[in-house]
């Protein structure tokens, strides 16, 4: 399979290359040039299958052509040991939760598959160097994040050999649960702090790409959502979903996703599902006070602001990476007009905003009403579903996060004691080490090359 950039600008590239560079020479985001479908008989045959199994055939049709199957297999199951079940809030509301890997968030699920994707091609030897002249030894992988992308990549990739992790994270801006994540894991993983807001951790890492100079120096690789390996297996959890939700009797054309979003990869992932042949009736994107995304549905035009903090902080983005993928899906690669492709998203996504205020009334409320303990990222999702389902639907929300990552603001909210998970609690034991840094790019790549 080739993968074009959405600027289309740059050469095609293969899944190797896609997936070292990250992002294509040009600064746009890669994208397979062709999304199969999946057959028919697989999507009969869902409910009764296993969600291993499910994942298997959904990368079969994003990577079999380009990783050997039984590695490829290997791969979705080594990833995969650990459930994201459908959990039943209320009448009509379900929770995906996707919260029960390592770190407890849903991007363990593509972290990990990275990490294991880059070994396979790391083993395979010659070709990890396919995007330059000089053979590399050593894989960096640069990661900016809001909190949970940090800890999931840096548990993804912790101990794989031939890779170097650098998380660059905002001082003060995420949790102390999330922070001993990927402060306290030395080996191959280096936490540093940047005294800024998330934004500027990702301009460093975007810059850093584009560096000439580091370039030759080392070899660099992202994992943001950017990534293909990193956003396509998101896609995995919601077949499985859907299967789960079919198993109980709805009916597909009744079920709407909705995902609580910050830069945009998870509903993407999802997206890239439908276009499969996942059969849904329509997506939501539900945002924090961070309302990008839900001003460009009402309005066609898209413009970044700086991020704001909030209380659901993983989705504090104020120019989502992956808003660029959204358009050329469905424009069909710039075939339709502006104005066509927003007709078209709007057809089948809609969106919600809410206020930090509005995020704790909803955790109040529905913690009372049913008991279930939503987390600030959750509570966008399921608070959109109460607004906008219609009679005969069914919702289900991603519940992103384990509570017990925000406890301070859950329990605070909530006026309860989460309880901790016993490997969350074993990070929070280890020493947090890290290298402060400015929002400057000078002084990174200072570092770096001194590396
Ligand atoms: C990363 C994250 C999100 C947002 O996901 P995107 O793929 O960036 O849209 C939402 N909630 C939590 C808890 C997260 O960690």
């Amino acid at each position: 399979m080739q993968y074009y950039s959405t600027n289309g600008k740059a050469p095609l590239a293969d899944l190797n290359k896609a997936v070292v560079k990250g992002l294509a020479e040009d600064r746009g985001l890669y994208m397979p040039e062709v999304i199969h479908k999946l057959p028919k008989a697989f999507l009969d045959d869902m409910p009764k299958m296993r969600f291993q199994d499910i994942a298997f055939n959904v990368a079969s049709a994003f990577f079999g052509d380009d990783v050997d199957l039984d590695a490829l297999q290997d791969l979705v199951y080594d990833t995969l040991q650990f459930d994201c079940p459908v959990v039943k809030v209320k009448d009509n509301i379900y929770s995906l939760e996707l919260f029960h890997g390592p770190t407890l968030a849903f991007k363990d699920v593509g972290a990990r598959f990275m990490a294991r994707l880059l070994q396979y091609f790391l083993r395979q030897g010659s070709s990890v160097c396919g995007c330059g002249t000089a053979i590399y030894s050593t894989v960096n992988v640069l990661v900016a994040t809001s909190g949970d992308t940090g800890s999931a990549v840096a548990n993804g990739f912790l101990g794989v050999e031939g890779i170097h992790v650098y998380v660059l994270y905002p001082k003060g801006k995420v949790s102390p649960i999330q922070e001993c994540q990927f402060t306290t894991l030395g080996k191959n993983i280096t936490a540093i702090e940047v005294d800024g807001v998330f934004d500027d951790c990702q301009a460093l890492v975007k810059s850093a790409f584009m560096d000439e100079e580091l370039n030759k120096h080392m070899m660099l690789t992202s994992a943001n959502s950017i990534n293909v390996a990193r956003f396509l297996p998101q896609a995995f959890y919601y077949f499985n979903a859907v299967a789960q939700l079919i198993a109980q009797g709805h009916k597909p054309e009744d079920i709407v996703i909705c995902v609580p979003s910050g830069n945009f990869g998870n509903i993407c992932a999802a997206l890239f599902g439908h276009q499969m042949g996942m059969p849904v009736k329509r997506f939501i994107a539900a945002n924090n006070a961070n309302d990008i995304f839900y001003n460009y549905l009402q309005t066609g035009q898209y413009n970044p602001k700086p991020s704001k903090q909030t209380l659901a902080n993983a989705m504090d983005v104020g120019d989502p990476s992956n808003f660029a993928r959204i358009i050329n899906l469905y424009s069909q690669n710039g075939k339709l007009s502006p104005e066509e492709t927003h007709k078209v998203i709007t057809s089948l996504i809609s969106g919600a905003t809410y206020s930090d205020e509005q995020i704790k009334e909803t955790m109040r409320k529905c913690y009372k009403e049913t008991g279930y303990i939503l987390d600030p990222h959750g509570a966008c999702g399921y608070q959109a579903l109460e607004d906008s389902l219609q009679p005969g639907e069914i919702g289900i929300f991603c519940e992103t996060a384990h509570p017990a990552k925000f406890k301070e603001k859950v329990d605070d909210i909530l006026g309860i004691d989460v309880e901790i998970p016993e490997r969350l609690a074993a990070f929070m034991k280890g020493e947090k080490q890290s290298v402060p840094m400015t929002k400057n790019f000078e002084d990174f790549k200072k570092f770096l090359l001194a590396r």
